[in-house]
């Protein structure tokens, strides 16, 4: 097998953890597998850069940062080949141009356009280990890129797609995807397999893990996608792949919390057509993502919108609707609250998945304020004190411990 790895920041943080990464390197490749190995810069390095630039200027120019930012992951990369060799394994290191990774022009957050394997095709057919600089390529005016802040991961997936590996494991310091939380429920259990769609919306669940953007990436190049730790090697992970793989679908795979929401309420809302589209045109045009919308069946010519917002965004939400306070007789926010999410593709083909959810949540008497549905996935808002409860609820709803 053709296997690509990918070892963030934390896995590499010292020389004893790129030893570490060593030796799960050379397991692998002794079970008779190619590697190809990407890596992050050592936990802390890109940071230290940035700081090293803003001594100069709070907006170093961009180029020239991403020159800077990319010998972290130079550093890991030679060190990890350093120490292969020394230990009788033939590695080669290859910074992201070697390795035919092409970007656009944009720097600091350029995109991958294109890859030309054929420079690691030859290191592999030559019985190399190649460990690859994550995070950047070569932009089109021939200067190095980068890819954005967790970018590494990026790299991994977009080679594994290009170079059709069997495979792309990320390893972090976390052993894979779990039902929920554990912090909020210890009996959350570790997914075997779950589809690139669930893992999507269950983003909260893995955000320390996987960036959705290289699951997107994932998906899209039919990548199969392996979420496992360096610090348990011996633990399976969880396999993120396309649904057709997986062939007991559950009904339910995990409970996502954000508590990151705010919910915005419109009262008095005159009804006319075109106002909906005013404020959410107002919004979308200050990058606002808005979440849920409801709107109530409209009397004596007024009408009440509620809609849900990131916490991050409630400043910039506030002003915007600065312009509108004329439309509405009272326009009111409550952070308060949080958003519970069933994820599951099992609820395409049972019914009743949604009142199981509503039933637990009204017998730990938790009232819910605003329910949204999608084809694989149940929000609901509900008062942020009942957070925890309503997670393990609906937990034990579904038996995700089982
Ligand atoms: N070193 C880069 C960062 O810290 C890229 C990465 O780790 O994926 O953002
Ligand atoms: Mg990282």
């Amino acid at each position: 097998m053709l296997k690509v790895l990918k070892f963030g920041g934390t896995s590499v943080g010292t020389l004893d953890r790129i030893q570490n990464v060593a030796e799960i390197i050379k397991k692998i490749k002794d079970e008779g597998h190619n590697v190809i190995a990407v890596v992050s810069a050592m936990s802390g390095e890109t940071n230290k850069l940035i700081e090293y630039a803003e001594h100069y200027t709070k907006s170093p120019v961009a180029n020239e940062m991403d020159m800077l930012l990319s010998s972290g992951e130079r550093v890991t990369s030679a060190l990890l080949s350093i120490a292969l060799n020394a230990q009788g394994y033939k590695a080669t290191s290859m910074s992201g141009r070697q390795a035919g990774i092409v970007t656009d022009n944009a720097h600091t957050k350029a995109r991958i356009e294109s890859i030309d394997t054929a420079n690691m095709k030859n290191a592999l057919n030559d019985g190399n280990i190649i460990i690859v600089a994550g995070f950047q390529g070569i932009a089109e005016d021939g200067r190095v890129s980068t890819l954005g802040r967790g970018g590494s991961d990026l790299t991994a997936v977009a080679i594994a797609g290009a170079i059709e590996a069997d495979v792309c494991e990320i390893y972090t310091d976390v052993d894979g995807i779990y039902t929920t939380d554990p912090r909020i429920e210890p009996k959350a259990k570790k997914l075997e397999k779950i589809s690139y769609d669930e893992m999507l919306e269950l983003a909260s669940l893995g955000a320390k893990v996987l960036q959705n953007r290289s699951v997107e990436m994932a998906k899209k190049l039919n990548v199969n996608l392996v979420s496992r730790s360096s610090f348990t090697p011996e633990v399976e992970g969880t396999l993120i792949t396309k649904e057709e793989n997986i062939m007991e679908q559950p009904v339910v795979s995990g409970i996502a919390l954000d508590k990151n929401q705010v919910r915005v309420g419109m009262y008095g809302v005159t009804d006319r057509p075109g106002i909906a589209s005013a404020i959410f045109t107002a919004l979308a045009d200050a990058n606002i993502n808005v979440d849920m919308i409801v709107q109530t069946v409209g009397v004596d010519g007024k009408t009440d919108l509620d809609f849900t917002i990131p916490t991050t965004d409630w400043e910039t939400c506030k002003k915007v609707m600065e312009k509108f306070k004329s439309e509405a007789e009272n326009i009111d926010y409550n952070e308060t609250i949080c958003k519970v999410s069933i994820v599951g593709v099992g609820m395409k083909s049972h019914t009743g998945v949604a009142s199981k959810a509503f039933t637990a949540l009204a017998s730990e008497n938790i009232n819910i304020r605003i329910i949204s549905t999608s084809e694989i996935k149940i929000s609901m808002i509900i008062e942020e004190k009942y957070a925890e409860l309503a997670v393990r609820a609906l937990h034990d709803a579904y038996e995700l411990d089982k």
